[in-house]
C-alpha cells in the first residue's frame, strides 16, 4: 500500500478514519481528480471494517437506505475489475431463516419495499428452503431470500480500496491519529494530528465509533453508542454446505471460499452502559425497550473511563485516539460457544469444526439504526459520515461515492437528507424501520 507516515502541511480535503466509508470516500474523491488526504490512527481496516461477518446485503434494510444499497451492491459487482484486486466478492445471496410464524410475518413485512424498489427479494416455505440448502438438516417454518445480495472480504476489500485511491493521488497516512479539528469562528481550518497540523477548509469525519469524541470538542453532540460484537471463524468444512449468506436463529455465519465458516451468534453483543447511555437514552429506549434480549448489559470500567474523560484536561482527552491504534475488545466465549453450536445443529456436517479463530468489534450504532451523512450547518466545511450501525459494510462504498460527490459537487446522487445530523435536534428522527 502506498502510504505515508507523514501528513502533508495542506490539503484540499482531509478524511478522518481509514475504515471502508474513509477509504471510499479516498478512492471516489481521487476518481474524481481530487487530493484528498485520509488520516487513520492505526492501519487500514484496523476497526469494524476489517472485523465484520463480511454480508454485503440489500434485504432488511430501512426505506431510506434502500436507493443507495440498490447502487451499491452494483458498485461491489464491478470492485474487483475497478480495483484490480481480488476481495473474494461474490454474489451468493443472503437467507434470513423463520423458526416461528411471527418472524416470518416480520419477514414478510419487507416485501412490499423489496417491490417497490426493485429487489429480487422473495419469501421461502419450509420445501424451498431445504432445497436450497440441502445439507441443512432441520426444518424452519420458511425465509426471506435475495438471491442478488453477496458477500466479500473485509480486510481485503477495505485495503483494496485504500490501495486504488492511494494509486490515484489519493494520501493515506496510518499510525496518526487526529488530536482535534480546528474551526475558530465556526469555520474549518485544520486538523490537529499527532505529527502535526493539516490547513485545509474540508473535513469528513467518518471515525467509527469514535467520531462522537472527535465531534463533542466542536460542541456537535452525536447521540452514538458502542457495542460488542463477538464473531469466530471455524476450521475448514470437507465441503461447500452453504452457498449463501445466513441470518439463522442464534446464528449469523457464511461459508468462506477456504470452506471456513464465520460464526457470530446472531445479534446477541454485549454493551457496556456508559455516560453516553444515560445522556442519550430517550432517543435509545424505544428500540432498547424491544430488543432487550439481545444484549448482555455491564457495568465497569467503561462508565468510569467515560466520566474521567469527561473532566479531563483538553491536552489529555484529544490524546486518547493515539492510545489505541485499533479497538480490540475480547470476544465473548459463551457467544462462540452459542454461535458453534447453532451452526452445527444446523448443518450436521460442520458439527465437528473446531474454532480457528475468535475475535471481537465494537460497532457504532445510531438510535434508528441509520447512519448521519453529509455536512453539518456549523462549522463549515466539516461532513459526517458515521453510525452505521452494525450492516455499514456493505452500504461503506456507496456512502463514500455520496460523500465525494458532496465535497467535490456540492451535491449528492441520492437523497441524503433523511440522514442529517439535525434529525435528532429537530425531533424528526423516526423508529428503526430495518427488520435485520
Ligand atoms: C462483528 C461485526 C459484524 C458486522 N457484520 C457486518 C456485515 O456482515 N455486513 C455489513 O454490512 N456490516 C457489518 N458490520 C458493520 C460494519 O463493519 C461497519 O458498519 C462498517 O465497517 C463501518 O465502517 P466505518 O468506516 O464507518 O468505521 P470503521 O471501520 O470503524 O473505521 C473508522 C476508522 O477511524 C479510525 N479513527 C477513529 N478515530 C480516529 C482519529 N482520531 N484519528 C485517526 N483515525 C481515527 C479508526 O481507527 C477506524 O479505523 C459488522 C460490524 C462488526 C463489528
Amino acid at each position: 500500500m502506498p502510504e505515508t507516515g507523514t501528513p502533508p502541511a495542506s490539503s484540499d480535503i482531509v478524511i478522518i478514519g481509514g475504515g471502508i466509508v474513509g477509504s471510499a470516500a479516498a478512492y471516489f474523491l481521487a476518481k474524481k481528480g481530487a487530493k484528498p488526504t485520509l488520516i487513520e490512527k492505526g492501519q487500514i481496516a484496523g476497526e469494524q471494517s476489517g472485523r465484520n461477518w463480511g454480508f454485503v446485503r440489500q434485504q432488511g434494510r430501512d426505506p431510506l437506505e434502500i436507493p443507495l444499497i440498490r447502487e451499491g451492491i452494483e458498485i461491489w459487482a464491478g470492485f474487483t475489475e475497478a480495483l484490480g484486486a481480488d476481495i473474494e466478492f461474490r454474489r451468493t445471496g443472503n437467507l434470513a431463516i423463520a423458526d416461528t410464524e411471527e418472524l416470518m410475518a416480520i419477514y414478510r413485512s419487507w416485501l412490499p419495499l423489496a417491490q417497490r424498489f426493485g429487489v429480487d427479494t422473495r419469501l421461502l416455505d419450509s420445501n424451498e428452503l431445504a432445497k436450497l440448502l440441502p445439507a441443512m438438516e432441520p426444518r424452519f417454518v420458511g425465509g426471506l431470500y435475495t438471491p442478488s445480495d453477496g458477500q466479500a472480504d473485509p480486510v481485503k476489500a477495505t485495503t483494496a480500496i485504500a490501495r486504488k485511491a492511494a494509486e490515484l493521488d489519493a494520501t493515506i497516512v496510518t499510525n496518526c491519529a487526529v488530536r482535534g479539528i480546528r474551526a475558530p469562528g465556526g469555520v474549518i481550518e485544520s486538523v490537529e494530528t499527532e505529527k502535526g497540523i493539516i490547513r485545509t477548509p474540508r473535513v469528513l469525519v467518518a471515525a467509527g465509533s469514535w467520531s462522537a469524541r472527535l465531534l463533542r470538542p466542536l460542541g456537535l453532540s452525536l447521540p452514538q453508542l458502542v457495542i460488542r460484537a463477538t464473531v469466530a471463524q471455524t476450521t475448514p468444512a470437507a465441503k461447500e454446505l452453504t452457498p449463501t449468506g445466513i441470518w439463522g436463529p442464534s446464528l449469523g455465519t457464511r461459508q468462506r471460499i477456504d470452506r471456513s465458516f464465520n460464526v457470530a451468534a446472531g445479534i446477541l453483543t454485549d454493551y457496556d452502559i456508559v455516560l453516553d447511555s444515560l445522556r442519550y437514552a430517550h432517543l435509545y429506549w424505544p428500540n432498547f425497550r424491544l430488543n432487550r434480549k439481545n444484549f448482555q448489559l455491564h457495568l465497569g470500567m467503561p462508565m468510569l473511563n467515560s466520566i474521567q474523560r469527561m473532566f479531563q484536561p483538553e491536552a489529555q482527552y484529544e490524546r486518547q485516539y493515539e492510545k489505541t491504534r485499533a479497538w480490540d475488545p475480547t470476544p465473548n466465549p459463551d457467544l462462540v460457544n452459542m454461535a458453534m453450536k447453532a451452526l452445527g445443529h444446523l448443518f450436521p456436517d460442520a458439527a465437528n469444526l473446531q474454532v480457528a479463530r475468535r475475535w471481537a468489534g465494537a460497532i457504532d450504532v445510531m438510535p434508528d439504526a441509520i447512519p448521519v451523512l453529509g455536512n453539518v450547518d456549523k462549522p463549515k466545511g466539516l461532513m459526517i459520515a458515521t453510525g452505521l450501525s452494525g450492516h455499514g459494510f456493505a452500504m461503506g462504498p456507496i456512502i463514500g461515492k455520496q460523500m465525494a460527490e458532496l465535497a467535490a459537487d456540492g451535491k449528492t446522487t441520492h437523497d441524503i437528507h433523511g440522514f442529517r445530523f439535525s434529525r435528532f435536534a429537530e425531533g424528526a428522527m423516526q423508529g428503526a424501520r430495518s427488520i435485520l
